[in-house]
């Protein structure tokens, strides 16, 4: 088996700087793949850069916002090269009722979520064409698949992330270029913890009882490791892996959706 299937190929992965990103982000340097990781917060990112032992730029970007993009992506391609492989990984997950779900809760979900995932798509493609070779993974999440209450907003971006991966993946399908979803359960992230913190602060529930609560809807009983998702994308951008577009791939320990 060839150790290092992405040598040569440069990848980027936003929110690359913790979390579920960052495990990305080491499970294709380790397989040979040159980095740039995406985020706001420039400290966090270089931290993270340096704890890696590969070849990694950095791109301060807030993938709301399309000139940002447009720029980091421009000075990627510059630093590394033509960008072939794509994670959209940066998300944020904010929950309420649907009833004190306002417009702004709304519209920063399917900013973040789902516009987030079509900017920066937008951005490397023509890249990706023009090397006649791609690799998309969208990092969507169960909540793409099926509801969970409080989290409308949430939920509905993540769906459309399902929705652009399956649409673009069939207009990409003879470009050699692959799209899909990777749609984690809950996993181990400082994300989670947020969400810990406001079920704790909502329903006077222990830290524990809101933790054990969230692995509950896992059929393994447990929570997601981030490296356990990282290992499905890695798979997803391998060269071998080119018959598999537009798939929405649960990562959740058996979930039924
Ligand atoms: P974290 O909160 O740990 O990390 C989120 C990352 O996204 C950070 O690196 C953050 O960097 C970046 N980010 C957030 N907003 C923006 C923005 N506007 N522009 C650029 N970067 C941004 O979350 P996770 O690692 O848990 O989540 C990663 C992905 O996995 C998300 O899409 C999330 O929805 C999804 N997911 C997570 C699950 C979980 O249980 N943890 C379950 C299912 C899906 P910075 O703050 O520097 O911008």
């Amino acid at each position: 088996m060839n150790p290092q299937p992405l040598a040569g190929k440069h990848a980027v992965v936003t929110g690359g700087g913790r979390g579920i990103g960052a495990a990305i982000a080491a499970e294709l340097a380790q397989a040979g793949a040159r980095l740039t990781l995406m985020g706001r917060n420039r400290s966090g990112l270089e931290a993270r850069a340096q704890q890696m032992n590969a070849e990694v730029h950095i791109e301060t970007c807030d993938v709301t916002n399309s000139e940002e993009v447009q720029r980091a992506f421009g000075a990627a391609q510059k630093a590394l090269g033509p960008i072939t492989i794509l994670v959209n990984n940066a998300g944020q997950a904010e929950s309420q009722p649907f009833s004190k779900t306002d417009l702004g809760l709304w519209q920063r979900m399917l900013s973040v979520n789902l516009t987030g995932t079509f900017l920066c798509t937008q951005a490397a493609l023509p890249g990706m064409l023009e090397a006649g070779w791609g690799r998309i993974v969208n990092i969507a999440s169960t909540a793409g698949l099926k509801g969970y209450p409080y989290v409308s907003a949430y939920s509905a971006a993540k769906h459309g992330v399902v929705g652009l991966t399956r649409s673009l993946a069939l207009e990409l399908a003879r470009q050699n270029i692959t799209v899909n979803a990777v749609c984690p359960g809950f996993s181990e992230t400082e994300l989670l913890e947020a969400s810990i913190a406001s079920i704790v602060q909502k329903t006077g529930r222990t830290p524990a009882e809101a933790r054990a609560e969230l692995a509950r809807h896992n059929p393994q009983g447990r929570l997601v490791e981030p490296t356990e998702v990282a290992q499905a994308v890695l798979w997803l951008c391998l060269p071998g892996s080119a018959a598999l577009t537009g798939q929405a791939i649960a990562v959740a320990g058996g979930e039924v959706m």
